[in-house]
């Protein structure tokens, strides 16, 4: 499993986000807190945001605990809307910038902690990367966002081995589903986090429950059964 983070609210940098929480992304990188399968991820990283409407992508194929730039360049990126993440590669699975969330169809950025068989998914021709993951992203967002929820149940049904949670946003939506690993979520005054495991021992930190989709807009955030 790979861990992610989301953000929707104020501006705020990605350092504050990623790097400088105590158990942030970086830390999470080399020793997460709540992984129940694979103990480090160290087999890339990225950090998606939107500038205005555009969404940006910095990512990598190495750990992000090596990385000798974007320590340097993370406080000076600031938004309102951010999607990022650490690889834990499946085994099998490429390991390439391209194969790092998040992936994106040029309106949202998809991240995806767990595993499915690609076989179960249709063939894709917009798929960035030959990973699972970019797979089911292109399925995902030849669906519609609108249905994620949908599209995550049918093909949970198709693979009931697949671990199938997502985190997307497109600058004023932000989505996440839980099936098979761990969520949680953060009200902060400035905004929300969702994360799969608490960048810091906060006490307003909340577990999302497995299998419920979690929509933050503007209006707040909503959790539903997915099952
Ligand atoms: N299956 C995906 C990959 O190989 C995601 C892995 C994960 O969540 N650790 O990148």
């Amino acid at each position: 499993m790979c861990r992610h983070l989301g953000w929707l609210g104020d501006p705020v940098s990605v350092s504050s986000l990623i790097l400088e929480p105590a158990n942030g992304l970086l830390v999470q990188s080399y020793s997460p807190r709540r992984q129940k399968h694979g103990l480090l991820n160290a087999d890339g990283w990225g950090v998606g945001f939107f500038d205005g409407a555009a969404p940006r992508r910095w990512r990598s194929a190495a750990p992000l605990w090596g990385d000798a730039s974007l320590a340097s360049v993370a406080p000076a990126l600031r938004s309102g809307c951010v999607v990022a993440a650490v690889r834990s590669a499946t085994v099998g699975m490429p390991i390439e910038p391209s194969a790092s969330a998040p992936f994106t169809d040029g309106a949202w950025l998809l991240s995806h902690n767990g595993v499915v068989d690609r076989a179960v998914l249709p063939v894709s021709r917009s798929a960035e990367s030959t990973v699972d993951s970019a797979i089911l992203a292109a399925h995902i967002f030849a669906e519609g966002l609108d249905n994620l929820a949908d599209s995550v149940r049918t093909v949970g049904e198709a693979d009931p081995s697949a671990r199938l949670n997502i985190l997307v946003a497109n600058g004023s939506r932000m989505l996440a589903t839980v099936w098979g690993d761990t969520l949680s979520v953060l009200r902060r005054p400035d905004g929300v986090v969702l994360a799969s495991e608490p960048y810091d021992d906060h006490p307003d930190w909340q577990d999302i429950p497995d299998r419920h989709l979690v929509e933050v807009t503007a209006a707040g955030v909503e959790v539903t059964a997915l099952a």
